[in-house]
């Protein structure tokens, strides 16, 4: 393949979109979360060309993507009393939910596992894709695997130029962080991955506490693997030192992705979040990015605290800090 087209979302470029992913074709597309790299979910084949595309391993199972509660119906064999509650609560929004996968769902996308995980999109024009082709959407993030996720189209044709024909261009994602991934199986949440729809919210919207991953609960594949890492190395650097000037940046190579006020001398890539962990998780993948197009060789990175949405953040920060 070669030509990737880039357009927005409109009822043509749509029409198309669901012709190609008809015909066992990819189609990366918006979500209020990050960019999906989609196939058709009952397509096998077509599932296994998202995992080429991406360079991704064969045992990270992808989430399916569904508009409503008959998609949802034919995707798990189950939906228990606890995903029903969740699903009240939260859907259409970014939040995951571990599942028993019914027959229709092929091995392809689950990596072999007798569970699914689905969610139903907010992102107007994800919604609009799926019932355009009137099936599922199987769709992990449509980034080269172990990159940063993408928040951008132009994110998507970076990592993804001739590896995919047509990238529906929704502008920037809203939440800018991947979704929250819930088992849903037993009594109670099991979070498997966190995101910007908190554990603290789950649990108020379950009626019961969170249990603890480990144990009988399966961990979610992907975050074993190496991930969110951008082509420079990444420093975690609590506030107290942004605050105080002191951290010792070169003015060549290093950069700065803050929230507090930077006394310092700039460095050659700097970029301030004002607002929350909610608006620095929105910011954050699309910084690493930037930062990484600036030819910054050492970014660092200022620390949130680790709660609500911003055990999230450090989740990928901590991540993206691994070598
Ligand atoms: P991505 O959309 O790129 O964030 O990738 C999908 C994420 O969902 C990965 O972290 C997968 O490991 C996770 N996932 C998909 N299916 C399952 C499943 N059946 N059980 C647990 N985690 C899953
Ligand atoms: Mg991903």
């Amino acid at each position: 393949m070669s030509r990737t087209r880039v357009l927005r979302p409109d009822e043509k470029s749509l029409a198309l979109a669901a012709g190609l992913l008809r015909d066992g074709g990819l189609v990366a597309f918006p979500t209020e979360t990050v960019y999906g790299l989609g196939a058709r979910a009952y397509d096998a084949a077509a599932a296994r060309r998202v995992y080429k595309a991406k360079g991704r391993p064969s045992d990270n199972p992808l989430i399916v993507h569904v508009a409503d509660e008959a998609m949802l119906a034919d995707v798990v064999k189950r939906v228990t009393p606890l995903a029903r509650r969740l699903i009240d609560a939260f859907w259409p929004g970014p939040l995951t939910l571990i599942l028993e996968k019914s027959a229709r769902v092929p091995g392809a996308v689950t990596a072999g596992g007798r569970t699914v995980a689905v969610r139903c999109p907010g992102h107007p024009a994800a919604r609009a894709l799926i019932r355009a082709l009137g099936e599922p959407i199987a769709a992990p993030s449509a980034n080269l695997s172990g990159r940063p996720s993408p928040t951008t189209a132009a994110h998507v044709l970076r990592d993804l130029r001739g590896r995919v024909p047509l990238i529906l261009d929704g502008g920037p994602c809203r939440k800018g962080l991947e979704s929250t991934i819930v088992d849903a199986r037993g009594l109670r949440p099991v979070v498997l991955r966190h995101g910007t729809i908190t554990g603290e919210s789950l649990s108020r919207a379950a009626g019961v506490p969170l249990r603890a991953p480990g144990g009988s609960a399966p961990a979610s594949p992907g975050t074993g693997h190496r991930h969110y890492a951008p082509a420079c190395r990444v420093i975690l650097a609590p506030p107290a030192l942004v605050r105080r000037g002191a951290l010792a940046l070169d003015a060549s190579g290093d950069g700065l992705l803050h929230r507090a006020p930077w006394p310092g001398r700039r460095p050659a890539f700097a970029r301030r979040v004002r607002g929350g962990a909610s608006a620095y998780a929105t910011a954050l993948f699309s910084a690493l990015r930037d930062a990484e197009a600036a030819g910054v060789r050492t970014l660092y990175v200022e620390t949130v605290p680790d709660r609500g949405v911003g055990r999230a953040v450090m989740d990928r920060l901590r991540r993206a800090a691994r070598r």
